[in-house]
């Protein structure tokens, strides 16, 4: 069995621990026994710089692993644990998010989307495009004014590159979030809804819960740590029985293959947008009570977040 945590920052995008760096990430996979991991952030030049610089391509596989393999005093250095031995060396597989913020049907759309890039030199050609709607440098994240359908054009166009919705129900920045979502994956996708294979069910529901929507039978539910420390690497991951390389890891998610087993979750009622509320107000409402006060919080007046 393999475990693999696919949507991970790094200490470029904001709000994230300023130890994230590879040899970081990857000591705190070793710890918690995670084999593949998202760079994440794959759109930052500078961050995509240290990755040139820190990873090598592997040609059998088609993942990056670090030039310099780990031992057990790097992983003590980093995480201040120690282990009696390094049993595998975690690879890495090209992944960033983007922010996409734009009008749709005279409504604002906002919207996280997670990327898979096979390699650096497509990265770059991305990026490149990227670039021209907006600064990659001011985030990791970066904020662009990209409607999710054009992201995805632009994933298309390169051979093995991967568009998946991130955590698909939070309320401010997600594909169905209640603030600035849609209510279905047509009315963002159009067209290239049928290239969509996987969703990131996120911190705050699980598989059980998105089973509730037929609407959603015919996709993959994939679950990451969305980590910004490597302490939280993993609180999420993915698993499957085999991942022999790059391509075979997006194919058995497209194709629904035995590989992959299934996701680890979290308790969905822990997550910050499980319930509905206002965190300053103190006011967290499950459905009902939110139903009762017409959506309204009871302190400020104000409409309420209907969280997942
Ligand atoms: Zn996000
Ligand atoms: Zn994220």
């Amino acid at each position: 069995m393999f475990r693999a945590d696919l949507h991970i920052h790094s200490r470029f995008s904001r709000a994230t621990s300023k130890n994230l760096t590879l040899r970081n990430l990857a000591s705190h996979a070793c710890i918690k026994g995670i084999h593949f991991l998202g760079t994440g952030d794959c759109t930052h030049p500078e961050w995509l710089q240290e990755i040139e610089e820190e990873l090598v391509y592997d040609d059998n596989t088609g993942f990056y692993r670090l030039k310099k393999p780990l031992g057990t005093q790097d992983i003590e250095e980093q995480t201040n644990i120690r282990l009696k031995e390094v049993s595998f060396q975690p690879q890495f597989v090209l992944q960033g998010e983007i922010s996409c913020i734009y009008k749709k049907d005279n409504t604002t759309r906002k919207n996280h989307q997670l990327i898979y890039i096979p390699d650096i030199e497509t990265a770059k050609k991305i990026n490149a495009k990227l670039a021209r709607i907006g600064n990659l440098n001011a985030d990791g994240r970066p904020m662009l004014g990209l409607d999710a359908k054009i992201l995805l054009e632009y994933a298309l166009e390169e051979k093995h590159s991967y568009l998946i919705p991130a955590h698909i129900w939070t309320p401010w920045f997600s594909i169905f979030g209640s603030k600035s979502g849609f209510n279905t994956l047509e009315e963002c996708f159009e067209d290239l809804t049928e290239e969509i294979f996987a969703l990131e069910t996120g911190l705050s529901s699980d598989p059980p819960m998105n089973r509730l929507c037929s609407a959603l039978d015919r996709y993959v539910l994939i679950s990451n740590s969305d980590a910004h420390s490597g302490e939280n690497l993993g609180r999420e991951v993915n698993i499957f029985h085999a991942v022999p390389t790059y391509q075979s890891l997006f194919e058995s998610l497209r194709r629904k293959n035995a590989f992959f087993y299934g996701t680890v979750e979290f308790y969905p009622e822990e997550g910050k947008y499980f319930a509905d509320g206002h965190r300053n107000c103190g006011i967290c409402f499950l459905p009902e009570e939110s139903e009762k006060h017409k959506n309204i919080c009871p302190v400020c007046g104000k409409p309420l977040t209907i969280g997942v």
